[in-house]
């Protein structure tokens, strides 16, 4: 169908609309001058035949990108079928097993969230003391860094780098 055709004739059903809930309301013969506003200059004009304008709305064709419009309603039924499909289903997942560290589960050959988060915290903190001990921004010496825990010495080679010592005692799952 023509597209100016189609405004026009939805235009017309419009203004019908408004003027019999007008008649209903019994509110036409107050608004009358208020609706003699004019409409936006896009649309074609009522009074003007519909052919007559095809070369002002062609501009309007080119501007806009077309997309497919369904043609027919699809049922309750045949939208859950292809939502409910058996391939949108999450995959059984075989490869699930205990932590050797901490028991939880977890995938194969995947780090195990819960350690990981331990790793995150105690690291978190040794960066705080670390924070505290140069006591400002852009104090860090040029030598590395060992972190001691609780009854650790520093051994042969690490004598000259800067000793982070924790009070607590070095947990199972942080290594060197
Ligand atoms: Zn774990």
């Amino acid at each position: 169908m023509n597209f100016s055709v189609l405004v026009h004739n939805l235009r017309c059903s419009l203004l019908r609309i408004e003027s019999r809930l007008l008649q209903i309301t019994g509110l036409d013969a107050q608004l009358a001058p208020g609706l003699a506003v004019n409409g936006p200059s896009l649309l074609p004009r009522i009074d003007q035949d519909p052919q007559h304008d095809e070369d002002q709305t062609t501009s309007l064709l080119d501007s806009i990108l077309w997309m497919a419009a369904p043609k027919k309603r699809r049922t309750i039924e045949v939208n859950r079928t292809r939502r409910r499909d058996e391939r949108k289903f999450d995959k059984v997942k075989s490869n699930i097993e205990p932590c050797p560290e901490c028991g939880h589960l977890k995938q194969n050959y995947i780090l195990c969230g819960f350690c990981y988060a331990k790793v995150c915290r105690e690291t978190a903190l040794i960066r705080q003391q670390i924070k505290e001990m140069e006591g400002g921004p852009l104090r860090a010496p040029t030598v590395e860094t060992v972190v001691l825990y609780e009854g650790e010495t520093p051994s042969k080679q690490d004598r000259e780098k800067r000793i982070v010592e924790r009070p607590r005692k070095r947990p199972a799952w942080f290594s060197h």
